[in-house]
């Protein structure tokens, strides 16, 4: 299996130079050559099938086996998901006779990125060990230094990922003194030694800063060249490939649980979406041939793709309201309303809060190629590269593309979305508590919500499965707010995991940065980072 950029189908890549490079240097991202089909008998083969059974079931048909030989591919994915806490890895559970939610959250920082992250730090481990062990002994090793930003809630997961990996450096900015309590004690008390924690301080209202460092490190070639800098957000192809295994996983264990286990049911997927990673791993799942219905979008405030679905138009700002905004988070934190200079509207649900949706090109690169004409396949894919070099660039300078009527038609056949306010999201955590006692975390009950609208337009035979992408501890804030009123509610009984207690006072190890200012956080990357070891075996 070979990988091509979603911006031209000119190169292609293997999966370990695909997974390496994160990002295409045309600025597209890596999508498969095609769409690899299920065996015939999967259905009877795969039932019985372990989440790491499966795993090494789905990644073999996007990586051929003289990239990973089958022992090796296993064996990384037996150390990747032992350090979840769950014997499934990605528990089923049934909360109505038509409602399932699907708990990622068991991973060792209680969020669904565990389940890319702890893959993809294995997957660089390997892929760089292996390169210095061909290297001669004269050769420079390899080694990767990866930098990010983060706002509190998905840098603990890309540490949890890399820490103590050989020739790896993992830097985090974060903004001092603006992540919670728990966010920065998940991230700061990981003490190995490639693992660099910075707390970039800051007066300002202005949470672009950190991530703008991130960007001129990237763009300064010089810097980059000799550090080999390396980034895990959510377009690596890795982390939608390991996020497919769980579609899989959860449709075994959703018949397992039928009273008639070949009762004629269709699942729903509800996927409460940011970046469209994890609910694009269900639709490879779904081209792949799992049966499934629609699947569906949930976003919050930051409805760029619920907008999308309803008019075909793209575009960072609503121009079909009068302010070109769409209304307010309705509960959203005092005084914390609304959007900041960027557009982002601040929700209670914040691993969701994005302007645009980096995997949606991956989608729109599919509806383009199906709608594309042409005499054969290759054809097809050098129009699709090419329409979507131009609807990305319109979205650069316009900050909108409509796309034809037939591709958001195709759009319609395979998707629906629905878009979910603060308010709703409280009460959906309450209703469920209530009615159920479960407690969802924010992001889950944007899930809830969108999937409860939808249904009532249902057929009897629909099983509805959300994902549930992070544990309602990670969100005290929203889940105390929405259960305040609740007598039989105690969050230190209900919600609060062992893990989580004496975090707080567990030894730290942070690195203070003055200001938000590019020199200063070279200097620290400079300093700290992990020199690259050659040979296996060699000693340090
Ligand atoms: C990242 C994240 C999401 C959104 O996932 P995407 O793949 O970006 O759509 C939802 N919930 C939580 C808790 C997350 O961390």
């Amino acid at each position: 299996m070979k990988y091509l950029s979603t911006r031209g189908a000119d190169q292609l890549l293997s999966f370990e130079e695909a997974v390496l490079a994160g990002l295409a240097p045309d600025g597209g991202l890596y999508i498969p050559e095609h769409i690899p089909q299920l065996p015939a008998d999967w259905q009877t083969a795969w039932k019985d099938h372990s989440f790491v059974d499966l795993s090494v079931e789905v990644l073999s048909l996007y990586v051929d086996e003289d990239e990973i030989p089958r022992p090796e591919l296993r064996a990384l994915v037996e150390k990747s998901y032992s350090t979840f806490r769950h014997p499934d890895i990605t528990p089923l559970k049934k909360l109505t006779d038509s409602t399932y939610v699907l708990e990622l959250f068991h991973g060792p920082t209680f969020a669904f990125k565990d389940v890319a992250l702890q893959l993809l730090g294995n997957l660089f481990e390997f892929f760089l060990k292996r390169r210095n062990q061909r290297k001669g002994p004269t050769e420079k090793p390899e080694k990767l230094t990866v930098v990010g930003a983060t706002s509190g809630d998905t840098g603990s997961a890309a540490i949890y990922g890399l820490r103590n990996k050989a020739n790896i450096s993992i830097f985090i900015l974060h903004p001092k003194g603006r992540v919670s309590p728990i966010q920065e004690a998940q991230m700061t008390t990981v003490t190995d030694p490639n693992v660099h924690n910075l707390a970039v301080q800051g007066t300002f209202d202005d949470c672009q800063a950190r991530f703008d460092i991130v960007k001129a490190l990237f763009g300064d070639r010089e810097f980059n060249a000799t550090h080999r800098l390396g980034a895990v957000n959510s377009i690596n192809w890795a982390r939608i490939l390991a996020q497919t295994v769980y579609y899989f996983l959860s449709y075994f264990h959703l018949r397992r649980q039928l009273p008639d286990p070949n009762a004629d049911v269709e699942i729903q997927y509800v996927v409460p979406t940011g970046n469209f990673g994890d609910i694009l791993a269900g639709y490879y799942a779904k081209r792949m041939g799992l049966p499934m219905g629609r699947l569906g979008v949930a976003t919050n405030a930051n409805d760029i793709l619920a907008r999308f679905w309803r008019s075909g138009a793209y575009e960072k700002v609503d121009s079909s309201s009068p302010a070109g905004q769409s209304e307010p988070a309705a509960g959203a934190s005092d005084g914390k309303q609304g959007a900041d200079a960027s557009g982002v509207k601040e929700t209670l649900s914040p691993a969701m809060d994005i302007l645009v949706s980096s995997n949606f090109e991956r989608l729109l690169w599919y509806l383009a190629f199906e709608t594309a004409e042409g005499a054969d396949l290759a054809e097809r894919q050098r129009k699709a590269g090419a329409t979507i070099a131009d609807w990305m660039g319109k979205v650069k300078s316009d900050g909108r593309v409509q796309v034809p009527v037939a591709v958001l038609e195709l759009a319609r056949r395979d998707f629906f979305a629905e878009r979910v306010s603060d308010a709703q999201t409280l009460e959906t955590i309450k209703y469920y508590f209530e009615s159920e006692h479960y407690i969802a975390d924010p992001h889950t009950a944007v899930g809830l919500c969108a999937a409860r609208t939808v249904a009532s337009q249902n057929p009897p035979n629909v099983r509805q499965i959300v994902l549930s992408t992070a544990h309602p501890a990670k969100f005290s804030e929203a889940v105390t707010r929405a259960l305040q009123g609740s007598p039989s509610f105690d969050f230190e009984r209900d919600v609060l995991p062992a893990e989580f207690k004496g975090l707080l006072e567990r030894e730290r190890r942070v690195i203070d940065v003055e200001a938000p200012d590019v020199e200063l956080v070279k200097r620290v990357i400079e300093k700290y980072v992990v020199p690259a070891v050659g040979q296996v075996g060699a000693s340090v």
